[in-house]
């Protein structure tokens, strides 16, 4: 069988690792990228430049790829739904539209019977004011918010001040007594078939991962049901690749899903080296429909991740021989961007 041209659309390095782990089991992949310096460009076999909404751009990348995939989910539903009558995009672009929208990916997992953050919709100023009794909480941008992005966070009352921008729509989260926080990335193939990676467990530094570490220390009972959780998500929506749940675990220990990510994930890195198959590669096997290969942990491993200017010294270490240094390759460094990341494993 001749393996297909997998198109990537998003250049940043969650396209530059799976366009890497890609070329591991020769498929080719195609990335497209409004940003003309994405890191991707270094990985993929071939890089298209040009905007999202250019009717020649789109049909460029179609014409190049056998089906499509892609990294960031903040994707307008009628560009992929536009490109799925050409070319199959994985996952389905009505996932990508429930979960890019915190408003009905927290519905969604309400109405599953998973637990989350208690949560109003905002539309504005007096939608606020009316539910202060969620307060402390953060108001989240129900669109486009990544790492802390487009949040406010708020104590009281007099924190809702005319620095927040209504012209936006927001969730407003009750603030978790966080005692730990973990993420389950499940590979789905087809119905019941799956890889799972055991929970993840993640430590935030100004709402932004700096640090995932397996195995996680929590109680069989949370193991348990994040992953019965996991498996429920994307069993319910019919999903095919790779995607991450990530939870809070409260000082009552109750957990809680916060939120969905339809794509391969930051915390999973450390699969890289840790497990004999990666989360890219999973991946590109589900997508691709290549053969399930049962994924193995090799080794207990730690991850961290390098913000800003944290990359600079790295760039010229020498590194042990169970060190692995990854660099995005990115022409900028800029405050609060990843830059890169550092796995660690224990042999
Ligand atoms: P993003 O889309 O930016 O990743 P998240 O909702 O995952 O947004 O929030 C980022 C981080 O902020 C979380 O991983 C957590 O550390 C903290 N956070 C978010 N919501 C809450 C909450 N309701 N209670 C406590 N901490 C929270
Ligand atoms: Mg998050």
């Amino acid at each position: 069988m001749n393996t297909p041209t997998l198109g990537i659309i998003g250049g940043g390095q969650l396209g530059s690792l799976l366009a890497d782990a890609a070329k591991k089991i020769d498929i080719q992949t195609v990335i497209l990228s409004d940003d003309p310096d994405a890191p991707g460009k270094h990985f993929a076999t071939k890089f298209i430049f040009g905007q999202y909404d250019d009717d020649t751009t789109i049909n460029n990348f179609i014409n190049a790829v056998d089906l499509v995939t892609y990294e960031f989910e903040n994707i307008p539903f009628a560009i992929l739904k536009k490109i799925n009558e050409k070319k199959q995009v994985l996952p389905k672009p009505e996932i990508n539209r429930l979960i890019q929208n915190r408003e009905t990916e927290k519905k969604f997992l309400n109405d599953n019977n998973i637990t989350t953050t208690k949560y109003v919709t905002v539309k504005n100023e007096k939608d606020l004011s009316e539910n202060v009794d969620l307060l402390p909480g953060l108001l989240k941008t129900t669109t486009l918010g990544y790492d802390g992005k487009g949040q406010y966070k708020l104590h009281t009352e007099d924190d809702i001040t005319n620095e927040i921008d209504f012209t936006k729509e927001y969730i407003l989260e009750k603030l978790i007594n966080l005692k730990k926080e973990i993420s389950v990335v499940i590979t789905r193939y087809d119905q019941n078939s799956y890889e799972i990676y055991d929970p993840i467990e993640n430590v935030h530094e100004e709402q932004i991962l700096k640090y995932s570490t397996i195995p996680s220390d929590i109680s069989d009972s949370i193991r348990i049901k994040s992953i019965e959780w996991a498996k429920h998500v994307v069993e319910k929506l019919d999903y095919i690749g790779t995607l991450c749940v990530e939870f809070f675990i409260d000082t009552d220990d109750n957990l809680y899903a916060n939120e969905i990510a339809p794509r391969v994930h930051n915390s999973g890195h450390l699969t890289m080296n840790s497990h004999n198959i990666s989360q890219f590669e999973n991946h590109i096997r589900a997508v691709c429909g290549l053969e399930k290969i049962e994924t193995k942990k090799l080794y207990n491993a730690k991850m961290i991740n390098l913000i800003g200017d944290e990359i600079t010294p790295y760039r010229n270490k020498i590194f042990k021989d169970n060190e692995f240094f990854y660099d995005y390759l990115k022409t900028e460094i800029k405050q609060k961007r990843k830059m890169g990341h550092l796995t660690i494993i224990e042999k």
